[in-house]
């Protein structure tokens, strides 16, 4: 009997170690569960791109959706997508190699990128455009003699043909697509494996994903003020607007939760001049336009990159400025988008715009003269070189604008096979694609290249998981 009591005593308690066999996993609290062989999290470009892959490698696949609806961020990439060597550069003779591609990525992210990373991004991008063309995307080159590398749909917005695209092959190949289930738990079983994930749906019910292999893919977190704050204090304050609310950053959160390595979080691409209302306005500032504070002062080259004046933007008085030009941008197109959402400040003298936009008048002179120096002299204290027109003519306009998060550049550490990490060793089971990695890009995304990591991490992801035992 004692011998007995011994026997068990010893069994409890190897069973509270960690890793021991006779442990068993907590049983998974969940209303009900679902066996599949690989479950997506995440409808966007690369939890699409991720499930058709997987469906492709003989995969059973489920894709989990919090939305009503598929596409998330990826709806907003009206530009494009990056690419070297693809079959639509060869066919235009372009001549832009991976090797090239992938330095300018590196370079652009001021060489912070993780070079495995970036070179994984820059060898597929073409086997991306073969993909997306081979499943009836029409893609063109957008402006081969200033970006090489920018592949664009010949009419209406990438990210929504994108998606339209995808969505459509996902469920002819019998992806089980299930919106309006929000993922929020990374299940693991007593060796840390994962197992899963489990979801809550519109109906507060909870499922328990079962899964030989979990693919994240839940995007960035442009969205969520909390996240920005906690990860990238330098970026504190930024607009969320101009993302899709659902880039909140729960895959992080959730892959935190189970000790998985996050990198580069501190690492946000700013976009500077979006207005009250969520336009984003192009092109101005190199035509011209100056940024002044809320004193009524310059404070930063207008023409450097976009995230170097968003973060000087950050950290003016209110975190914001103003769009300054004269009558000669009256009918640019972001005039006209900022006059249609009825924040344009028009005004016939500078003493009248400055009352307007609420600035010391003469500063406000001050800054202007500055700038028309600067197109006399060619020089400029912030370091401007272009000044194609000079600042003179009534009416004064100005814009309000704010920096807002664009990409969030940080997220989950993976290796080259999309495997995510703990302590630097794959998580066995886990996989991530798209804006939720962290580390392809370093401190600032190139060109249009989000979207190309989506389809070539999120491509890599489905294959993998597939293959997952
Ligand atoms: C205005 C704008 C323009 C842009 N233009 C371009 C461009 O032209 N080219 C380019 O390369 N990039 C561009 N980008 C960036 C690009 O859109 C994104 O980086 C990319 O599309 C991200 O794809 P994703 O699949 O990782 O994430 P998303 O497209 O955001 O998809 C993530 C999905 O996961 C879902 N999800 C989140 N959490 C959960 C959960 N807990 N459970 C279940 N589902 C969940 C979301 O609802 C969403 O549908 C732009 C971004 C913005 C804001």
């Amino acid at each position: 009997m004692k011998k007995a009591a011994l026997v068990l005593l010893v069994l409890c308690t190897a069973a509270l170690c960690a890793g021991c066999p006779f442990r068993r996993a907590p049983a998974v609290r969940a209303d009900r569960t679902v066996e599949t062989d690989v479950v997506v999290v995440g409808g966007g470009a690369a939890g699409l791109a991720a499930a058709i892959e997987a469906v492709d490698n003989g995969a059973k696949v489920i894709l989990v959706e919090k939305t009503a609806a598929l596409g998330g961020t990826t709806l907003r990439a009206g530009g494009g997508i990056d690419a070297a060597e693809s079959p639509v550069q060869k066919q235009q003779n372009v001549n832009y190699p991976a090797s090239q591609y992938e330095e300018d990525v590196f370079r652009y992210g001021e060489e912070k990128a993780n070079r495995e990373l970036t070179a994984v991004l820059a060898k597929n991008s073409a086997s991306a455009i073969e993909w997306l063309m081979s499943l009836g995307m029409p893609l063109v080159l957008a402006d081969p003699a200033r970006y090489p590398s920018r592949h664009r749909v010949p009419e209406g917005s990438f990210g929504v043909e994108l998606i339209k695209l995808l969505a459509s092959v996902a469920a002819d190949k019998g992806v089980d697509v299930r919106t309006e289930e929000r993922a929020t738990e990374i299940i693991q079983d007593q060796k840390g494996a994962v197992t899963g994930v489990k979801t809550t749906g519109k109906d507060g019910k909870t499922t328990y994903f079962k899964a030989k292999a979990t693919v994240i893919a839940t995007g960035g977190f442009g969205a969520d003020a909390n996240l920005i704050e906690r990860f990238a204090k330098d970026w504190a304050g930024i607009r969320t607007n101009l993302v899709a609310p659902s880039s909140t950053g729960d895959g992080i959160r959730m892959a935190e939760a189970i000790g998985a390595d996050l990198t580069h979080m501190q690492y946000i691409q700013g976009f500077p001049t979006v207005t009250e209302k969520g336009a984003t306005l192009r092109g101005l500032e190199p035509a011209g336009a100056i940024l002044v504070n809320r004193s009524g002062e310059r404070f930063v080259n207008e023409t450097a990159k976009g995230v170097t004046v968003a973060a000087a933007m950050v950290r003016q008085e209110g975190k914001t400025a103003f769009l300054v030009m004269d009558a000669k941008f009256a009918n640019q197109a972001a005039v006209n988008t900022a006059r249609d959402q009825g924040v344009l400040l028009e005004a016939e003298a500078l003493d009248e715009l400055a009352g307007k936009m609420n600035v010391d008048a003469a500063k406000l002179k001050a800054a202007v003269e500055e700038y028309n120096r600067g197109q006399e002299t060619g020089n400029d204290r912030f370091g401007r070189s272009t000044f194609p027109v000079r600042l003179e003519d009534a009416p004064w306009l100005a814009v309000q604008v704010f920096p807002a998060a664009y990409s969030t550049l940080g997220g989950l550490r993976v290796n080259q096979d999309a495997q995510v990490l703990k302590n630097a060793r794959p998580i066995s089971g886990l996989f991530a694609a798209g804006e939720v990695v962290g580390g392809i890009f370093g401190a600032d995304k190139f060109g249009v290249s989000t979207t190309t990591a989506a389809i070539v991490f999120g491509r890599l992801a489905g294959r993998n998981a597939a293959r997952a035992k």
